[in-house]
């Protein structure tokens, strides 16, 4: 039985603002735990065009449930980047863009299903048909905001830096911190250090070094895991990083915005490969009077749409009502159907209603 020394006042969906401590709701780990002891097969489901969270959190569970004697299965909609590749037990997972049958198979037969970083089944892509008519007791542990009522449990923490983080806590509320071998710790460590940017946001709880500490005392070469995600471009990639920022970005100053936009023909010409626009959104908020960042990306069908923000303005509320996404207050994704022209012209007009909460300065009060 675990111990918990603290009041769960970081679990649900209404989670606490300041708490330290992350904890979850000792009647539903004690109701998870149960469901686990009387199970065999277990898919673990990731989100599509996976990051390093889900990945790491799905590793982690990998290795921690494998080691329990369980049947496992970690399941990917479609390919991941190169940069998580060299992640111990990357090699085993199961990639639905490839391999349909057999990840269909694994989903109608597991008896439990983990859902990782993402919160409502249509983020999984062409799995989703699958995940809604499968059989088994379905657990999302997850930090985005409005989770859907998709899932038997909902071990859901908004305010906290990653869903590698809910997963450390996680097996410790089972009772298993000593199960946290080295490659738990280091998809774990992945998770965390990927989804705060390499803690420079959504890093301000106590407890997150804490975690941090432990998976470096575990064997974590913290160094070595940030070469091993961020110093492996290509030339190609940092090329084009250099050409979106150099001649495919519009400063709106008085929006307080910069977009970024890349055409098909743009990414062809860098040898475009999975994972090689990541990040790149992230450089215009280095400049001092951006507020927000704008990466508009064209796919085969469809403008992909990510939106960074510092401070105030909220890109999850902003991509869920006019592109059709979400994710975090700072960080979020959405789609367009229009042309990637029509998009950016469509992207000023909205933002002409915000102009006023795009209009502040980061300061320290
Ligand atoms: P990215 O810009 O890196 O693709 O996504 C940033 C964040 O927003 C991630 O946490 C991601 O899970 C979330 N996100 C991206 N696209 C979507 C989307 O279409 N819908 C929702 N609900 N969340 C998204
Ligand atoms: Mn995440």
């Amino acid at each position: 039985m675990p111990c918990f020394r603290h009041k769960p006042v970081r679990f649900s969906i209404f989670a606490s603002q300041n708490d330290s401590e992350s904890m979850f709701d000792p009647v539903e780990i004690k109701k998870a735990g149960r469901i686990l002891a009387q199970s065999k097969k277990i898919a673990l489901i990731c989100h599509k065009n996976p990051d390093g969270d889900t990945i790491g959190a799905a590793l982690a569970m990998y290795h921690y449930l494998s080691k329990k004697d369980y049947v496992v299965n970690a399941l990917v909609p479609n390919d991941f980047p190169g940069f998580y590749q060299w992640m111990p037990g990357s090699e085993k997972m199961h990639i639905y863009d490839r391999e349909a049958k057999y990840v269909r198979q694994c989903i109608a037969e597991a008896d439990v299903i983990f859902c990782l970083d993402f919160n409502s089944l249509d983020r999984t892509g062409n799995m989703a048909d699958a995940l809604k008519k499968a059989k088994a007791v379905k657990i999302m542990i997850d930090h985005h905001q409005a989770p859907s009522d998709e899932f038997e449990y909902c071990f859901s923490v908004i305010d906290t830096s990653s869903t590698g983080e809910l997963v450390y806590e996680f097996i410790d509320a089972l009772g298993d911190k000593e199960r946290i071998d080295l490659n738990v710790a280091l998809a774990l460590y992945t998770c965390i250090m990927t989804d705060t940017g390499s803690f420079s946001f959504s890093c301000n709880h106590a407890r997150t070094y804490e975690i941090i500490a432990d998976l470096v005392k575990r064997g974590v070469d913290a160094a070595k895991v940030h070469k091993l995600v961020y110093d492996t471009y290509s030339e190609n990639r940092l090329r084009l990083l250099g050409f979106a920022i150099s001649s495919r970005m519009l400063v709106w100053n008085g929006l307080h915005t910069a977009v970024i936009r890349l055409s098909k023909d743009d990414l062809k010409r860098f040898d475009f490969q999975i994972g090689d626009t990541e990040g790149v959104v992230n450089y215009p908020l280095s400049m001092a009077h951006i507020n927000l960042a704008v990466l508009l990306t064209e796919k085969d069908d469809i403008i992909r749409i990510s939106f960074r923000s510092k401070g105030d303005f909220d890109v999850n509320d902003f991509a869920r009502k006019h592109f059709n996404g979400g994710g975090h207050r700072n960080a979020s994704g959405g789609n367009s159907k229009l042309s990637l022209t029509a998009t950016l012209e469509q992207m000023k007009n909205i933002l002409g209603q915000y102009r006023q909460a795009l209009d502040y300065q980061i300061t320290l009060e």
